[in-house]
């Protein structure tokens, strides 16, 4: 059906790698291509039948991108390299006239901010070239957004609240450790929190607002509300949302780590000189913590992310609580690594197959909730994410 590009041998990219081999009949051909090739010929080598291509490519760099892509020409670029490389790819896309697709906005390395409106400016480009961009299409954000637009179609007369829930309940055994690439977690973790009521953002504190939330099949857990991108999207494309909240949660020991990693200073991206070098704390913070790819053969537990929403149905009151659980060993087991890689990659590969199959093709820039849900949904089940809801609950929130 179509030829891959995948950007990033990471633990999703790894994920990636491994779904798209599996599916043949839509993957025809896929490449694996990233800074440090060697870590793509060894995940090529782990699948096996010769399935995967392997290529060294900067991508920072659009020249050499577009060499690569012209080279192998395929159909889409998933890009699951870091948010740095999001706006190089979208221009080597446009340059070679190929689709693309990412699962976290583009953030610039100076500056810890979370905004779509660096990407979302290359509409114009992509619906002139009648090209696709698709946005966002991990779990969080990713299945969370098409889970939302999915209770809008079938559930809901009127989306009136949500609040996206991300627990990971998954013991690796490291005193610390982050789920994926540090630094862009620590950036992410240690920001102000940040949400939607009544049509502006509320800013608090850094994990001021938190309360003990139950997931299902893990019982009670401290939730910590945390900005997080989806909200953007999902506030523009769900106007009648009253109030959009993130809560994801935290153990003690992780959050005492953090609070000595930002008071000595371990978390900046500003440049320290240290024996005549410009280095940056947080990218050598990375450098000597456990790599997330890695974590997978200890960790223990599940995660389960979903959406509690709460709305009108026929004029009366509805509430919908729609998730998924994930399994740190069954994800290893499968693919060398843990769940939060796992539950990353497979929704990249579905949605890339969306594509492929034309069922999410038009052009411009779009997030994932701007798609026909239904089809993504049936394809979680199949492809190891299974959802479940729950109707008219009480959702703690
Ligand atoms: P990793 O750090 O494990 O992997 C990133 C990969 O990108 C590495 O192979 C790295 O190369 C490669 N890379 C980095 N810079 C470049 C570059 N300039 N050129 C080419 N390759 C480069 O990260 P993860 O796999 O954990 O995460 C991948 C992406 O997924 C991130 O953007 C992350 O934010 C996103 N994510 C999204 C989630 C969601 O639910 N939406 C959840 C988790 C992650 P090298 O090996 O040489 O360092």
């Amino acid at each position: 059906m179509g030829k891959v590009l995948i950007i990033g041998a990471g633990g999703v990219g790894t994920v990636v790698a491994h779904k798209a081999a599996a599916i043949p009949e839509v993957f025809t051909e896929i490449m694996l291509a990233s800074r440090t090739k060697s870590k793509c010929d060894a995940i090529a080598k782990k699948i096996g039948d010769n399935r995967i291509q392997t290529a060294q490519v900067d991508a920072d760099n659009v020249p050499e991108l577009v060499e690569l892509i012209n080279s192998f020409k395929p159909d889409i670029v998933i890009n699951v390299a870091l948010p740095y490389q999001d706006l190089t790819i979208m221009d080597a896309c446009l340059e070679t006239g190929v689709a693309y697709l990412d699962t976290a906005n583009y953030e610039p390395k100076d500056e810890a901010k979370f905004e779509y409106k660096w990407q979302w400016a290359y509409q114009d480009k992509f619906k002139n070239a009648g090209l696709t961009a698709i946005l966002g299409c991990g779990f969080d954000p990713g299945v969370t957004s098409i889970f939302t637009a999915y209770a809008a179609k079938h559930h809901f007369d009127e989306l009136q609240y949500l609040d996206i829930v991300d627990c990971n309940a998954g013991e690796h055994g490291k005193p610390f450790a982050t789920n994926f690439n540090p630094e862009i977690n620590i950036r992410e973790v240690t920001q102000k929190g940040k949400y939607w009521e009544n049509g502006k953002w509320v800013t608090t504190e850094p994990h001021k607002i938190h309360k003990p939330l139950n997931y299902p099949e893990i019982g009670p857990k401290e939730s910590y509300l945390i900005y997080h991108e989806e909200l953007e999207s999902l506030v523009k494309n769900f106007p009648t949302l009253k109030r959009a909240r993130f809560w994801m949660t935290f153990g003690e020991e992780y959050l005492t780590h953090l609070r000595v990693i930002q008071n000595i200073g371990m978390a900046r991206i500003d440049p320290v000189k240290y024996k005549g070098v410009d280095i940056i704390p947080l990218e050598f913070l990375k450098a000597v913590l456990p790599n997330p790819g890695e974590l997978g053969e200890n960790y223990k537990g599940q995660t389960s992310i979903g959406c509690r929403i709460r709305g009108l149905k026929d004029g009366k009151e509805k509430t919908y609580y729609i998730y998924n659980n994930c399994d740190h060993q069954n994800a290893y087991k499968e693919t060398g690594t843990q769940a939060v890689s796992y539950t990353t990659g497979v929704p990249a590969t579905i949605g890339a197959m969306m594509y492929l199959k034309g069922l999410w093709k038009k052009p411009g820039v779009f997030n994932v909730e701007e798609f026909d849900p239904d089809p993504f949904m049936e394809e979680l089940n199949q492809r190891g994410l299974p959802w479940h809801e729950l109707h008219d609950v009480e959702l703690e929130l």
